[in-house]
């Protein structure tokens, strides 16, 4: 399958699959358009989804276009963040084995929540790559399937599925902004919204240290990126330099890019919490920063983001908001 062949109907399909796994989240008004000029202000609540991120709804598609053979024999993944809960959380909801491997840098706390979703954590290798590997061995040897976290054509039908609930809400959307690490949630969405409506403004949005598809993006091909320590940590990592759907995706589709400082972050997560009372990890609240970087572009436009995430540590939450 190539970038292109993932149609609307795919991701109808992908919505039918996941129905019973993953929420069909709202599309929430905020009251503070007027603050930036927009006609409307749209808020897409992933945080409403069983793991507090949208990642639920792309594992679950991928798994479940497996075959019934190949689901049974379980999955791996790497992942210490939201793909490596939702990969868990699927499975345990389908009764299927799962293995996920992370590093031995991964924070216990983060151990122990996927470990008590019922998956098999294996706890190995000096990094994030250095576990990918033991996850495809695991692969190899156990005959599970290895689930990416965004380059496989049924993850980016599933993350597409954010789209086109998004316009079906609200039609009239001109401009989503959409946080991009891999590319997973930006390829799907646009998959969906530009074949719905081709006039739709898609912004990509990343922190400016370590933003792979952007710099990506800027040399033409999939390049590797180093790494840097950021608040919105479920944006870290690249994106693979045989990256197969969501590069091209996103040079196809996305029509600006907006790259935030880490100060712009924690604004954006204050903002999120004082105006809309939203509790986002850093990831997840990009999108108040991006509209308080680019909202003179939009002025009476009809713009939504999305809140992608909610998965932050309670203390570093508080020190954020009152710091
Ligand atoms: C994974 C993730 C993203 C980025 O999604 P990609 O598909 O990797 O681009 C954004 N926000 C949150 C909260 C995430 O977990």
């Amino acid at each position: 399958m190539q970038p292109d062949d993932i149609s609307l109907a795919d991701v109808l399909l992908a919505r039918r699959r996941i129905a019973d796994v993953a929420t069909r989240t709202p599309l929430k008004r905020s009251l503070n358009a007027a603050k930036y000029g927009f006609a409307s202000l749209h808020m897409k609540m992933e945080t409403a989804q069983p793991t507090g991120a949208f990642k639920v709804r792309g594992a679950a598609n991928a798994i479940l276009m497996l075959p019934p053979d190949e689901r049974a024999r379980g999955v791996v993944t790497a992942s210490s963040g939201n793909h490596g809960r939702a990969v868990a959380y699927v499975a345990k909801l389908l009764g299927l084995p799962a293995v996920i491997c992370l590093s031995k840098l991964a924070n216990p706390a983060k151990i122990e929540n996927i470990r008590r979703l019922g998956a098999e954590v294996v706890v190995d290798g000096d990094d994030q790559d250095a576990a990918m590997v033991i996850a495809h061995e695991i692969e190899a040897e156990r005959g599970m399937t290895y689930v990416d976290p965004f380059d496989d054509a049924g993850v980016v039908m599933g993350q597409a599925t954010v789209g086109l609930e998004m316009l079906e809400d609200e039609p009239d959307l001109d401009a989503i902004f959409i946080q991009v690490s891999g590319g997973g949630l930006a390829g799907g969405i646009a998959t969906a919204a530009k074949a719905i409506n081709p006039r739709i403004k898609l912004v990509g949005v990343s922190m400016d240290r370590g933003a792979a598809m952007h710099d990506s993006l800027k040399a033409g091909r999939p390049i590797h990126v180093v790494e840097h320590k950021t608040i919105a940590d479920a944006l870290q990592g690249g994106i693979s330099l045989e990256n197969k759907y969501t590069f091209e995706l996103c040079r196809r589709h996305l029509d600006d890019f907006v790259l935030l400082s880490e100060d712009e972050i924690a604004q954006a997560m204050r903002t999120a919490f004082y105006d809309e009372r939203l509790v986002l990890e850093g990831a997840g609240a990009c999108g108040f920063g991006a509209i308080a970087r680019l909202n003179s572009e939009f002025q009476g436009a009809n713009v939504a983001i999305i809140c992608s995430g909610n998965n932050v540590d309670p203390q570093e939450f508080k020190r954020i908001i009152t710091g």
